[in-house]
């Protein structure tokens, strides 16, 4: 967490160290100065996970659980959260709010269809 990346502005040469995943504004000139595109995060096992990703994590007592494949939007990674509330979670709410995620190599719903 709070990795930050080298940006450089192309319209006044101005360099910097940003968060990844965000849209850089140059301080100097006001251009878009750059934007990480390579979102990446780490699950709670610290196992890389970006875009197209399967991750799951679960809550409640008997636990339930949810998985969802990352996208990214706005330069967040977002899990879609099928089934609860709500819909979507970024990964720092799923790290606050249920302890954790973690990277599953496909969906169990497609490992184990017949078990609902
Ligand atoms: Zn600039």
């Amino acid at each position: 967490m709070g990795e930050l990346l080298p940006v450089e502005c192309g319209a006044c040469g101005w360099t910097g160290r940003r968060k990844p995943g965000r849209a850089v504004w140059c301080p100097k000139c006001g251009s878009l100065a750059g934007f990480q595109v390579d979102l990446q995060d780490r699950d709670s096992d610290g196992l890389l996970v970006k875009a197209g990703d399967t991750i799951s994590f679960s809550f409640g007592i008997p636990p339930r659980r949810v998985e969802g494949i990352l996208f990214e939007r706005d330069g967040q990674l977002i899990m879609p959260c099928e089934g609860v509330t709500p819909k979507e979670a970024t990964l720092d709410m799923l790290r606050r709010h249920v302890g954790g995620f973690w990277k599953v190599d496909r969906l169990a719903r497609d490992q184990y269809a017949d078990d609902a």
